[in-house]
């Protein structure tokens, strides 16, 4: 019960890394705001958490426009009188080098990988600040330290989440409010493998490829992020601030031969 009583609100927590960790904060006894853009995958979650007895409801919101972004805010405030902890996850995948990303493709992946984060954080901190109280995770990935070929818009929003990370923590360290990054490698979720097929000629042989590419010789799992963002949710990590926490099989810092 390491999340007893908090209340915590996951964007795109109708699928992959969001899910398992709506799943695993209601276990440790958190009251779980279940969000995503599509009703039918955020329900799933939200009836997966209600049968082995969790708290939870689900509010369908696109955290990319103001008004919706604004009103998942307010109902989650009116229903559960807070939000201890925000974990923006909703994200979106972005394929191409510069000079084959369509300014269309990139204005959807920054939309949505950048503002998707300032929105919630944007309508939920004045509330925090109030409390002087709150805990605060963003999404980033471990393209925002290493290079990686045909990801420029996407670890071009990746990079920028990581940089408003450490900003947003100078401005909120004296509210008592908390804001911290994850850094995956690749984790094996609905995201990964739709990258796959639509990337790759030959996708089987590109995982091999990929798995190859880290220490740990296989990707990661859902489950593997969802613990390390338990642990910056909890008072556990009461003295991390400003940082990124890297989960990505050794990926960013080892270098396979
Ligand atoms: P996923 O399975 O595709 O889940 C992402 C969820 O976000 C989807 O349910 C998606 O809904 C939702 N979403 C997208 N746009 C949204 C919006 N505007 N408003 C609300 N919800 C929205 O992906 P995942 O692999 O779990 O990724 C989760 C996060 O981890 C992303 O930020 C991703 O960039 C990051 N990440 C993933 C990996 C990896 O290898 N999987 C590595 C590093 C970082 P729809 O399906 O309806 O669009």
């Amino acid at each position: 019960m390491r999340l007893k009583d908090k209340v915590v609100l996951i964007t795109g927590s109708g699928s992959g890394i969001g899910r398992s960790a709506a799943l695993l904060f209601a276990k440790e006894g958190a009251s779980v705001i279940v969000n995503d853009l599509d009703s039918s995958k955020g329900n799933e979650t939200f009836e997966e958490i209600r049968t082995f007895g969790g708290q939870s409801r689900f509010i369908q919101a696109d955290v990319t426009h103001q008004e919706s972004a604004q009103n998942l805010i307010r109902q989650a405030i009116a229903e559960f009188g807070r939000v201890d902890v925000l974990f923006n996850n909703a994200g979106i995948s972005g394929v191409g080098a510069i000079h084959e990303v369509e300014p269309e493709v990139w204005d959807r992946v920054v939309s949505v990988n950048i503002r998707g984060v300032f929105l919630p954080c944007k309508y939920v901190l004045p509330s925090m600040m109030e409390r002087r109280s709150g805990v605060i995770i963003n999404m980033s990935s471990c393209v925002a330290e290493i290079g990686l070929a045909r990801r420029a818009s996407y670890a071009a929003t990746k990079g920028a989440v990581l940089a408003l990370t450490k900003s947003m923590q100078v401005d909120y360290a004296p509210y008592n409010i908390r804001i911290n990054a994850l850094l995956p490698g690749t984790i094996m979720t609905p995201f990964v493998e739709d990258y796959l097929k639509s990337s790759y000629d030959d996708p089987e042989a590109a995982f091999e490829s990929i798995k190859k590419r880290q220490l740990s010789g296989e990707l990661g799992r859902p489950e593997d992020v969802a613990h390390a963002a338990l642990f910056l949710a909890s008072d556990e990590s009461r003295f991390i601030m400003g940082a990124p926490l890297y989960i990505d099989g050794g990926v960013t810092f080892g270098k396979n031969a």
